[in-house]
């Protein structure tokens, strides 16, 4: 037993010295990312209950030369331990007002959404580096969508809601992701400027058909109702899932079932055609 035990222990060690090498390597190589081109912008369309295009969220993707696509739930993370998020953050918002900009050129109104991830939004000035980017890119501050996380608001609930209403005068409108995942309190939800609620995709999987999920589902919408919010899906698969969303009067829907994240020129190329 006792040598199995000593066996157990080196390969743990040895399990976390890999881990540990791994997450350097990656802080590293993404401290590059951006300089190097490897970062790109996929983007998913939302739509509403009709089927047309309501709105489109903005996501991070990483071509490494050599490990090939790396997931954001993977270098988020890193990024966001490691403070290399300010940098891939601030390029993302730079690219979604640049994209707002281009298309509001044409006539083009729709919403585009970016996750801003505790850190950033934390960080001093952030608010007038979003005042500076929509400066200098002339994007509609209105068409603008900051996704938070609850995460966010445990900190310092006070300070998150003067930034928020900063940059709410400034017309961004704000999205609370992963809704239902963190520690939300109606209490302190009132007190936000805020205009949506994402509905986890862990909570939409197994609707229609698990009576637990389609129950919380239906609170959050009928919360949502009553707090003047709209409130959009994510991770629909199915046309049951879609089904059962539209006849509960959820308003957008995000998913495989209506759009793949597609890269951004392709998406953008297509809007503009
Ligand atoms: P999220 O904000 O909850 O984004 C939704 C995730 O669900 C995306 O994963 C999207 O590709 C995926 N998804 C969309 N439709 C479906 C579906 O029908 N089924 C399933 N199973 N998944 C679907 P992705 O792109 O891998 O991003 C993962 C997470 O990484 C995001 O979750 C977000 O938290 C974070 N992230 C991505 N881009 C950024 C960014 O620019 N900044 C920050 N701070 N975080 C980001
Ligand atoms: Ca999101
Ligand atoms: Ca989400
Ligand atoms: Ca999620």
């Amino acid at each position: 037993a006792k040598k199995r035990g000593r066996n157990h222990a080196a390969f743990f060690t040895q399990d976390m010295q890999v881990e540990v090498e791994l997450r350097l390597a990656l802080e590293n190589e993404l401290a590059c990312a951006i300089a190097n081109q490897e970062m790109t912008i996929y983007v998913q369309t939302q739509v509403d209950c009709e089927g047309q295009p309501a709105g489109a969220e903005f996501l991070l993707r990483w071509r490494h030369p050599v490990r090939g696509q790396i997931s954001p739930a993977q270098f988020i993370p890193v990024a966001e331990e490691s403070g290399l998020i300010l940098g891939l953050g601030a390029w993302v918002l730079g690219q979604a007002c640049m994209a707002l900009s281009t298309l509001s050129k044409v006539g083009h109104r729709l919403p585009v959404s970016v996750n801003v991830s505790p850190r950033q939004f934390h960080q001093p000035g952030f608010v007038a580096q979003v005042k500076e980017i929509l400066a200098t890119t002339g994007a509609p501050a209105g068409q603008l969508i900051l996704e938070v996380t609850e995460s966010l608001l445990i900190d310092d609930l006070d300070e998150a809601i003067g930034r928020m209403n900063e940059l709410a005068a400034l017309g961004i409108r704000f999205s609370i992701d992963d809704f239902g995942t963190g520690y939300s309190s109606l209490a302190y939800l009132k007190r936000l400027p805020l205009h949506e609620l994402k509905i986890d995709k862990s909570f939409v999987q197994d609707t229609p058909h698990n009576g637990n999920d389609t129950a919380i589902v239906n609170s959050i919408l009928s919360m949502a109702r009553h707090l003047n919010l709209k409130v959009v899906a994510e991770g629909v698969e199915t046309r049951a899932q879609a089904e059962f969303l539209i006849a509960n009067h959820c308003h957008v829907l995000q998913g495989y079932f209506y759009s793949r994240p597609e890269d951004i020129e392709q998406w953008l190329s297509r809007l503009l055609a």
